[in-house]
């Protein structure tokens, strides 16, 4: 092996067995929760890397750049999620081209993402971006407003309303990181009690995955952890 293939190795068993430790400690199995390899800005070849070491779900934030790489790596079994903010001149390719999306926040967003679903494709699998903290420089819905959002998307055909996603403000404190893991959980509960049908919590990423998990996350999103810094 090469250094890079082995230090990506290395890195992602090192984060499956954090993600496995962190869920057995809060009495949940290792396969609840699932690792999105987060590979913005990185080359394609340690895309293919990681997923020779098993992984199959990589994040992208950039339209053309995951586009590239798509096209590089045709044929190998990837599952692909748009993360990243969402201009309505990309839907159509994040229509097309990607299995999940995060980060959907408008629904003048999600109308277009469902018109623009190719048909014969499944349904595109939706989160909505909330912002927990309500900072008002941060993506993101915020709490009060994800009820009606909610169903208005759960309406639309060629999407699939899967959960929630958040991406708090940075905090160095493992108590603290939870409180905003658990609001999002809590949301999800109130939305699932209100006749919608969620089983997502996208949260977490390299420095706060342990509370995460602590806090219910199905997928947790990590980069810099597999990847190295960007
Ligand atoms: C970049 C990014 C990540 C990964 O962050 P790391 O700190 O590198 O693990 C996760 N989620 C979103 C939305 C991102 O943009």
């Amino acid at each position: 092996m090469n250094p890079d293939d082995d230090h990506i190795a290395s890195a992602l068993d090192a984060v499956r067995e954090q993600i496995a430790t962190a869920a057995r400690r809060c009495g949940r199995q290792a396969g609840d929760v699932s690792l999105l390899a987060v590979s913005k800005t990185k080359p394609a070849a340690a895309i293919r890397i990681a997923h020779r070491h098993g992984q199959r779900c990589f994040g992208e934030s950039y339209v053309q750049e995951a586009l590239a790489k798509q096209q590089e790596l045709a044929g190998l079994d990837i599952e692909w999620h748009f993360i990243g903010p969402i201009q309505s001149n990309k839907t159509r390719d994040i229509a097309a081209h990607f299995d999940w999306v995060h980060s959907v926040e408008r629904g003048k967003i999600a109308t277009r993402l469902n018109a623009q679903r190719p048909v014969g494709m499944p349904p595109l699998n939706v989160l909505l971006q909330i912002n927990v903290s309500g900072e008002s420089t941060k993506s993101g819905v915020a709490p009060a407003d994800a009820r009606a959002l909610a169903h208005e998307i759960a309406l639309l055909p060629s999407l699939r309303l899967r959960g929630l996603m958040t991406v708090p403000a940075p905090c160095d404190d493992p108590v603290a990181q939870r409180e905003p893991f658990r609001q999002l959980r809590e949301l999800m509960a109130d939305l699932n009690a209100d006749g919608l049908v969620l089983d997502t919590l996208s949260m977490g990423m390299t420095h706060d995955l342990d509370a995460a998990v602590a806090e219910g996350a199905t997928i947790v999103r990590v980069g810099t952890a597999i990847f190295g810094v960007r």
